[in-house]
């Protein structure tokens, strides 16, 4: 195996991104790895992301299931209330073992986002503020622009950038452009400055129209929002934060609940700094790789957040890509052959949508949300709970192969002094 350094740039220090950097920059192969992120830091927002079948065992194979555990929520599931906060239904966390629609571990993705950094970061070569702006790949290598002016050669460029990657469109051009499949609605996340009790439980609250209101406190005097919406793709991903919120308060307006204090804020509050809004969508690609430039997580095979998989996926996509980049001795087209027939079958059953998909979980009409929280109600029972089962193990239909010595104490111990207690333009 080549002892020069080897130069990865990835774009994107979201979930994908870090967990790549993590393995890479730990498997004494000669890696020298860069993460580019636009944002400031690492992003804080989002709401519970689940760590599910294949990715748990990732998560301890990197030795980070304790800080994991630690910071996970405490939540005793899922609780559907009507416009009176009263429990219509409700998944608790223990359902199915907890590989049910609740995960056993759910995890903030913004404080999973950080475990990550928090781990990496002394190994990695971190650039916020910063993205890429054109690449250009020849038989030397992979020449970047980045948006700040500088310019450096790599040796791979590892896209992790996202449901809306610009790597990808740099990429892949034609298949970029059909690349992502819109499922029929918006999701806003946001930070409420205030707590909210919802006794436990992530509380949700869907009204007539297709629309939700999901709530779960986040600390002492916060609460973590998620509100979803049934819509045509048009376009609203790319507005401003301050169109969206306009957005957010005219189609939940009359929404009853918790909803007017919500929406006080999203009308008074001049800037909430984790705001995130997104299409939700799907993406599709024939292939994850060209040349030196490969797909990493949602950037390449997003499953969407109606699966609850996008997070399990990234992590095992990670594992995967690293493994198979360190066992071809850095022969990169060998190692995205691999990557990509490994992960092929798996990453196929992983985006399969739940039974209605996004349309099923936000009900246009106030009998659809009653029968949604009747089939809810019954989901808990046999034998309709046996059928349910199948939905979710999927996440363990992969066999990840032992690709890495035991992990470094060093990262680990970094990592817990964190969570101490509970919780184309062409250079060639
Ligand atoms: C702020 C945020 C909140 C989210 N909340 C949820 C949630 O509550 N529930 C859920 O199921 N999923 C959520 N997701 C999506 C979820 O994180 C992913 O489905 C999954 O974890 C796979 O992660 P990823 O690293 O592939 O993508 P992401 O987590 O989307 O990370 C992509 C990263 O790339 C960065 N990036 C984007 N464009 C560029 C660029 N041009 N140059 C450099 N960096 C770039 C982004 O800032 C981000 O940090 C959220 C994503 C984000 C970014």
């Amino acid at each position: 195996m080549s002892r020069t350094p080897y130069t990865v740039l990835i774009s994107g220090a979201g979930i994908a991104g870090p967990a790549l950097a993590h393995w890479l920059a730990q498997a004494d192969a000669g890696f020298e790895v860069t993460v580019v992120e636009r944002a400031l830091a690492p992003r804080r927002g989002g709401q519970a992301v689940d760590i599910r079948g294949a990715a748990r065992d990732v998560i301890q194979r990197m030795g980070l299931l304790p800080s994991v555990k630690a910071a996970g929520l405490h939540e005793h599931g899922f609780a559907f209330v009507d416009e009176r906060g009263k429990h219509q239904a409700s998944l608790p966390m223990n359902f199915m073992g907890g590989e049910g629609i609740v995960a056993e571990i759910e995890i903030l993705r913004g404080a999973l986002s950080r475990i990550l950094y928090e781990a990496t970061r002394h190994a990695v070569d971190y650039r916020f503020d910063d993205s890429i702006e054109s690449l250009c790949q020849d038989e030397d290598g992979v020449h970047v622009i980045f948006l700040s002016g500088a310019r450096q050669r790599f040796d791979l460029v590892i896209a992790a950038d996202g449901v809306h990657s610009h790597v990808r469109a740099l990429t892949f051009g034609d298949a970029h452009s059909t690349s992502v499949a819109p499922l029929g609605g918006y999701t806003a996340y946001f930070t409420l400055p205030f707590r909210i009790e919802t006794g436990g439980w992530f509380a949700i609250h869907n009204a007539p129209g297709g629309r939700a209101i999901g709530l779960r406190p986040g600390g002492p005097d916060t609460t973590q929002v998620m509100l979803s919406f049934l819509s045509p793709p048009v376009g609203y991903e790319r507005l401003s934060a301050d169109r969206q919120k306009a957005i957010l308060t005219e189609t939940f307006a009359g929404v009853g609940w918790e909803m007017p204090r919500v929406l006080h804020v999203l009308e008074h509050m001049g800037s909430l700094p984790d705001f995130y809004f997104d299409l939700v969508a799907q993406v599709h690609m024939e292939h994850w790789a060209r040349g030196r430039v490969a797909l990493l997580g949602d950037a390449g095979y997003s499953p969407s957040p109606v699966t609850g998989l996008g997070t399990s996926l990234a992590l095992v996509g990670a594992y995967v890509l690293a493994g198979e980049l360190v066992r071809s001795g850095q022969m990169h087209d060998v190692a995205f052959a691999r990557y990509e027939s490994i992960m092929g079958d798996y990453v196929r059953q992983c985006q399969a949508l739940p039974p209605g998909g996004l349309q099923g979980m936000l009900p246009r009409s106030a009998r659809g949300i009653w029968l949604r929280n009747l089939s809810m109600r019954m989901m808990t029972r046999w034998p309709v709970r046996s059928l349910v089962a199948g939905v979710f193990h999927k996440a363990d239909a992969i066999v990840l192969e032992d690709y890495f010595a035991p992990t470094l104490p060093r990262l680990t111990a970094e990592v817990g002094q964190l969570f101490p207690r509970g919780p184309g333009v062409s250079l060639c």
